[in-house]
């Protein structure tokens, strides 16, 4: 590994997980026989496939593409094999001749890759699937999951996992769409792939390239080597897919994943613009190949397509003032220390045990768990299967990072950095969760009695989607103390920040242009109107990443023959 290559950069989306491999195989040659166990894996008997006038679905899961940038993508004729799949656009908003693209769904919280599609796919809030964040540390266990890095200074060996072990999968804590599907699923590259038939894998050692162009954009190169990369990664899943379909047969329901492009976004010198032209150029050309094998094998038509992506992004300055998390006394853990918590080392498997707090981030969220300090003495491991008490322990917590941002005491690198602070009575290992309140500087008070006192239409859904987050069997992945920083277009962009190391764009907050999804779905034989009763008739009216599950059940038991195109 060259020295000075700080490896978190790359631990942001789960294409992150692909590149630490690159990263990891020079100093590492076991991980290398997992990258060699790349293609398509069988993971379960194949069922034969349905006939191809049989229902289907094709979802098209697009990483960190947000809903104004996919509406960006595909206007004026620019994405014209996405076009094709919709049908002509009609002026009323969200139909097509033969789509409808859903105008208000908005992400799960935090607005990021691991947990977004660990709720699409399942169907369920992170407080009940238990995957909370792109990273999250499981108290009764004392471990900390990393499945997209984005806190850790140094690289462990966890993430290859993903893919060699299913790591996702292995923690998500209820059925997966793919265990609720008789016939045969196939997912390629995404992370949340258990209970598939089959799974895709690129090759990643052959992405050296990758490495390369990253050290180019540390010196200040312009951007275009990186996307060459990353649609390398991006494209090669391509054929793999397509030579599976005609081996295999159209299956129920097959997942075609583009992690590549919300990484290039994360490095891109115009962020969303240069997105928009990831979209057109790779994206759509990827889609084309992918439909065309639908239609060779007569399943087109009989094909409910679905787009649908995690997040969006927001351009951040890439600096250390921004990133809060940039450098080794960055500004949270100097907090905690001040205050006499030991940090949880940041590392996968830390040799002491017997730290007090430990951080997991997700862009514009922090999470802080805490332990009873009354019962853990230096030198000695700490029992995390205790929680920790409200006041001693939480609300001091609670009240210095409200300090420090107001005033900048305890940490002086966080006055002014933070948007809300959350907190809540902690419960017993084993209790369900209860939801985040709001600290107000004086005491914890409900969501909407803040809400109440202070409107803040810029933050979507704040109150469900951290329910969500925070109240549950699982609740607890999510942390003691939630802290917000300050994010969202509505502010200048000198005055948002975000927990990771710097980058160009980043995401995880409530704000729209972070939680607006794109989430479309089209039939060559269905009208707009038609797809939008489907729709209509799953979940409530705000729409979100919890009705891709039931929506995708539904599809699948529509008539066979003809169903769709009842759907007139
Ligand atoms: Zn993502």
């Amino acid at each position: 590994m060259p020295p000075g290559l700080p490896p978190s950069r790359f631990g942001i989306s789960v294409l992150g997980f692909l590149l630490l491999l690159v990263v990891a195989t020079a100093a590492c040659p076991s991980i290398g026989k997992l990258i060699a166990r790349s293609g398509n894996k069988q993971l379960k008997p194949v069922e034969p496939a349905p006939p191809p006038a049989a229902p289907h679905v094709l979802i098209f899961a697009l990483d960190g593409v947000g809903y104004d940038q996919f509406n960006e993508a595909i206007s004026l004729g620019a994405s014209p094999n996405v076009d094709a799949v919709l049908g002509k656009p009609y002026r009323e908003n969200g139909f097509f001749e033969h789509g409808y693209s859903i105008p208000n769904a908005v992400s799960v919280l935090p607005s990021t890759t691991v947990d977004a599609w660990a709720a699409s796919f399942t169907g369920t809030p992170p407080a009940v699937n238990g995957v909370t964040g792109n990273e999250w540390f499981e108290r009764e266990t004392s471990t900390f999951f990393a499945p997209a890095p984005v806190s850790l200074p140094k690289v462990g060996g966890q993430t290859a996992e993903v893919y060699s072990e299913d790591l996702i999968g292995k923690q998500i804590k209820v059925p997966t769409l793919f265990e609720k599907i008789r016939g045969p699923s196939f997912v390629s590259l995404n992370g949340v792939y258990r209970g598939a038939s089959v799974f895709t894998s690129v090759d990643v050692s052959s992405f050296g390239a990758l490495t390369i162009s990253y050290l180019e954009s540390e010196i200040g190169a312009d951007t275009a080597p990186e996307q060459k990369a990353y649609a390398k990664l991006d494209l090669d899943s391509v054929p793999l897919v397509v030579n599976l379909l005609k081996k295999r047969g159209i299956p129920d329901v097959q997942v075609v994943y583009f992690p590549g492009i919300d990484l290039y976004t994360h490095i891109a010198d115009r962020a969303l613009h240069d997105q928009v032209e990831y979209f057109k150029t790779l994206i759509d050309p990827a889609v084309g190949q992918i439909v065309d094998e639908y239609r060779k094998e007569g399943a087109f038509d009989s094909t409910y397509v679905i787009f649908i992506s995690d997040h969006g992004h927001t351009p951040v300055l890439k600096d250390e003032r921004h990133a809060l998390a940039a450098k080794s006394d960055a500004c949270a853990p100097k907090l905690l220390t001040s205050l006499g918590f030991r940090m949880r080392p940041l590392k996968i498997n830390p040799s002491a045990d017997d730290y007090t707090a430990a951080l997991a981030y997700q862009g514009a969220m922090a999470y802080v768990y805490l332990a009873n300090r009354e019962i853990c003495s230096p030198g000695q491991r700490c029992d995390w299967s205790r929680p920790p008490r409200f006041k001693e322990d939480v609300m001091t917590v609670a009240r210095a990072f409200y300090e420090a941002n107001v005033n900048g005491e305890w940490s002086s690198g966080l006055k002014g950095t933070l948007d809300l602070i959350f907190a809540r009575t902690p419960t017993p290992t084993g209790a369900s969760a209860l939801a985040y309140m709001i600290f107000d500087g004086d005491r914890l008070i409900s969501i909407e009695q803040y809400l109440d006192r202070h409107p803040r239409p810029d933050l979507i859904q704040l109150e469900r989607r951290i329910r969500w987050l925070s109240a549950g069997p699982w609740g607890n992945h999510a942390g003691d103390v939630l802290l917000l920083s300050k994010s969202g277009l509505n502010r200048p962009i000198e005055d948002r920040y975000y927990f990771s190391r710097p980058y160009n764009s980043w995401h995880g907050s409530p704000s729209l242009q972070d939680s607006h999804i794109t989430f479309a779905i089209a039939n060559s034989k269905s009208s707009g109107r038609a797809l939008k009763a489907i729709i209509t008739q799953i979940g409530d009216s705000e729409p979100s990443p919890l009705d891709l599950t039931p929506l995708v059940l539904t599809l699948l038991k529509s008539e066979s023959s003809g169903g769709a195109s009842t759907l007139r």
